[in-house]
């Protein structure tokens, strides 16, 4: 493990730092919490501005190739670039889903046809996509989901319900996962198609946030008509097509995609650092803590950074990076609205991020997988303990017992 920059690396990191310090300041906000306060559609018009201008200068997608927006950049570039991004506050959580998961699953399992249409857009920020995995009876166990998916002639016919869909609400597309065959075990018989989010039967009802926004929506499916060319995937595959998608999602969340905390360590200790007087010695010792924390999960995320950089597929550490990650949001909002008091809730712009990384750190716990869904598989696949029971092996989705 080599915790330096090569040489080669620092220039390059020479060469994303330069690009961001002459491009970012044209689209940050004052405020990180601004996608909530100055709602959803000045939010992504100053989106789409920066991944346009990121496509157009070759940084949308490092490694992929030419004829995709890519400049056959390596993994190691990829991760570099990601880190100086997020030392700006730039507006690139719309495309967290779309660019992180969705892509990366269309150039792997779309067909030609579907990656002309749909590649090149996506990468320039001209679409914005949504995950439609998780329903009210399927989140950790996404496998049992029951929004089915019907044939009809050439077309597909969809009925159902999603939920916690980040982005509906202004999502051209959806990749969307479907029971088409209830008579097979849960994770066979699903299918994936690409669905758009404005054809007719599409109700999408944003839920609202302790924190005043409304990222994520239900979305209803009432029969939905879906082309057969918008399959993607194999019919009845489609859990193979959900795992390529998720497994980019921990990638995602992993590389601080935008979406990340509203408050950094750095932050935080420049505010106590501010109180030159009177900073309790409680406050003191919980800062050092924490400081120790992300240090030591900034030396694991060292080991999926060293995996990919030799092509390796991260283990699962990147389940304890996760774990640890929410643990540490979750500290960093409660110590700083500690430091800033009531102005968290009534202050400035900067203080009232401070707020938001309070009320947002739960989210952190279980998008992208819940603590307890990280603990089994690190307690399975790190721990070695024995696997969890699985009353529906071998069994019919169908035959299933089940909620209505
Ligand atoms: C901010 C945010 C954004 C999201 N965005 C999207 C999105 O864009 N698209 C999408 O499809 N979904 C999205 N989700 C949904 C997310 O994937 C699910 O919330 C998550 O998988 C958990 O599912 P659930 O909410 O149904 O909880 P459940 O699975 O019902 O879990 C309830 C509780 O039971 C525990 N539990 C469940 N199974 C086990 C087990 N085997 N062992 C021990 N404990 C267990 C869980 O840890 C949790 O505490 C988002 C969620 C959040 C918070």
């Amino acid at each position: 493990m080599d915790f330096n920059d090569s040489e080669e690396e620092a220039s390059w990191r020479e060469e994303c730092r330069s690009w961001m310090e002459e491009h970012a300041p044209a689209v940050v906000s004052g405020s990180a919490a601004d996608d909530t306060r100055v709602g959803a559609a000045a939010y992504l018009a100053r989106a789409k501005q920066w991944q346009a201008m990121k496509f157009d200068a070759g940084f949308a997608k490092i490694t992929w190739e030419r004829e995709y927006g890519g400049r056959n950049g390596t993994t190691m570039q990829q991760i570099i670039f990601g880190q100086e991004e997020s030392r700006f506050s730039v507006p690139a959580e719309a495309f967290v889903i779309g660019l992180g998961m969705i892509a990366p699953t269309l150039r792997a399992v779309g067909t030609d046809a579907q990656k002309a249409q749909y590649l090149n857009k996506l990468l320039r920020g001209e679409q914005v996509w949504c995950q439609l995995f998780s329903e009210p009876g399927a989140g950790s166990d996404v496998a049992s989901l029951s929004t089915t998916a019907t044939r009809d002639g050439d077309e597909w016919v969809i009925n159902g319900q999603k939920v916690w869909t980040s982005g509906a609400q202004y999502s051209d597309y959806g990749e969307i996962i479907c029971r088409t065959d209830p008579d097979a075990e849960k994770h066979r018989g699903i299918t994936a198609f690409i669905v758009d989010m404005k054809a007719p039967g599409v109700v999408i009802k944003p839920l609202k946030q302790m924190n005043g926004g409304a990222s994520f929506s239900e979305v209803f499916f009432d029969d939905v008509r879906v082309a057969s060319s918008n399959v993607l995937g194999d019919v009845d595959q489609g859990w193979n097509v959900a795992i390529t998608t998720l497994m980019n999602e921990r990638v995602a969340i992993g590389s601080g995609g935008g979406g990340g905390m509203r408050t950094s360590i750095s932050d935080l200790i420049s505010l106590a650092q501010k109180r030159e007087r009177n900073l309790d010695p409680l406050v003191r010792q919980r800062l050092a803590d924490l400081y120790i924390h992300t240090r030591v999960q900034r030396f694991v995320g060292m080991r999926s950074l060293t995996a990919a950089s030799k092509g390796k597929v991260p283990g699962p550490e990147g389940s304890i990076g996760k774990l640890s990650g929410a643990r540490i949001a979750t500290a960093l909002g409660d110590l700083a609205v500690g430091l800033t008091g009531v102005s968290a809730i009534a202050g400035d712009d900067d203080t009232l991020a401070v707020g938001q990384s309070l009320l947002m750190a739960p989210a952190a716990h279980i998008a992208g997988g819940s603590d307890e869904v990280m603990k089994n598989i690190i307690g399975e696949r790190v721990l070695g303990l024995p696997r969890e029971p699985r009353v529906d092996k071998g069994v019919s989705w169908r035959s299933v017992p089940r909620s209505a």
